[in-house]
């Protein structure tokens, strides 16, 4: 599996896509004019880290282009997706909402998602940062979204943050991450 890293225009925030079997999965959402050479093949589905509107603004554009292209979050990311208030993107001046909803998938908690053959990416819940956090764990990637970001103290003072569940969520990923390959939310240099 090829990880390839997009760095978006908004905050720095990255995107990413994991290439397999001539395919292609997409970690969170910004600059389409950015992601779209890069894919591969068939764009099978996109995972979110979590639903701040830096990581999920393309996401119209793009379902626009794929229209059955599925969407993974959980609860909380699901909520975020559809309140330019949770999103955070309405202070921003650039209200973001998802249109259309349909493609939207929820994922427990451990769940196993199959991406390509003999590569399943594990949704590990990891709020703090945000409610709707899910840190993602395919092959020896590991995408952390803004939970852990190496080098940087995770952000928990923000809207619907919560310091004591950030600082478990770290450790629970430092845990998991030991010897894998982090692919962080955003730039280092942010
Ligand atoms: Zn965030």
């Amino acid at each position: 599996m090829i990880v390839r890293q997009v760095v978006n225009s908004v905050f720095k925030s990255c995107s990413y896509l994991m290439i397999q079997d001539g395919d292609t999965w997409m970690v969170d959402c910004g600059d389409m004019d950015r992601l779209l050479p890069l894919v591969e093949g068939r764009l099978r589905g996109v995972l979110l880290t979590h639903a701040h509107f830096d990581h999920i603004y393309g996401l119209n554009t793009l379902m626009a282009l794929f229209p059955s292209v599925p969407v993974l979050t959980n609860e909380a990311g699901y909520e975020g997706l559809l309140s330019d208030k949770l999103n955070f993107s309405r202070y921003y001046g650039d209200p973001f909402v998802l249109d259309d909803p349909g493609n939207v998938r929820l994922v427990q908690d451990g769940e196993e998602v199959e991406l390509f053959d003999g590569v399943t990416a594990r949704a590990v819940y990891t709020p703090g940062h945000s409610p709707g956090c899910v840190t993602w764990i395919a092959d020896d990637a590991v995408f952390t979204g803004d939970s852990y970001i190496p080098g940087v103290k995770t952000v928990a003072n923000v809207p619907h943050s919560n310091k004591e569940l950030a600082a478990l969520s770290e450790a629970v990923i430092r845990d998991l991450a030991r010897d894998l390959n982090i692919y962080p939310g955003h730039a280092s240099e942010l």
